[in-house]
């Protein structure tokens, strides 16, 4: 490698070309869209160097729904957690990178806002659990089920991102 380390290039480790990334799948919720919270939460995990490769508004039926939350149908508040998710129109995303599902629900907070820590996105803008404003995917098989559920494969973009050796080695 001849680059001067004045160069505009980064270093280029090729060994570590591509780290391990994960997907997740996130949702800004009809309560997070009715607040103005889109760019807010999409800023975030942006500027921590995620890359956005799948995004749209959709507002979902009870139907699609009920199979998204398929693991919680025999909760109490499933009924209401339907009706509140069917409410208006949802941003889905997939966002793509190292431990991208773990540091999303970080990102996130905690499913009830008030244990959410400040700093979080649940924390910062939410009080109540059944109004969080986000979903992010609690594990990578789960991650690769909704992401199948919420978008056709043609939908997400295997975009080569120019900056990716600025954000990892
Ligand atoms: P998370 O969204 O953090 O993965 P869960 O999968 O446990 O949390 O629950 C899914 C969603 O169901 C929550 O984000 C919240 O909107 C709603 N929910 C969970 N628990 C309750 C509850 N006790 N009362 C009302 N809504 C709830």
């Amino acid at each position: 490698d001849t680059r001067e380390s004045t160069s505009l290039c980064p270093p280029v480790n090729e060994e570590m070309a591509s780290p391990q990334e994960e997907r997740t799948f996130i949702a800004i919720k009809p309560d997070g869209v009715q607040r103005g919270l889109v760019g807010e939460i999409i800023k975030r995990f942006e500027q921590r160097g995620f890359k956005l490769i799948a995004l749209k508004m959709v507002t979902a039926s009870q139907d699609h729904l009920k199979v998204h939350y398929q693991d919680l149908k025999d909760k109490p508040f499933f009924p209401s957690l339907v009706e509140y998710m069917a409410s208006g129109p949802i941003v889905a995303m997939v966002w793509q990178g190292l431990e991208a599902v773990k540091q999303g629900r970080i990102m996130l907070g905690a499913t009830n806002p008030l244990a959410s820590n400040p700093g979080t996105i649940r924390g910062d803008f939410s009080i109540q659990t059944g109004r969080n404003i986000c979903h992010g995917s609690d594990a990578v098989d789960s991650a690769e089920r909704e992401i199948a559920h919420w978008f056709k494969p043609e939908e997400v973009s295997g975009w080569k991102r120019t900056v990716d050796s600025w954000i990892y080695e």
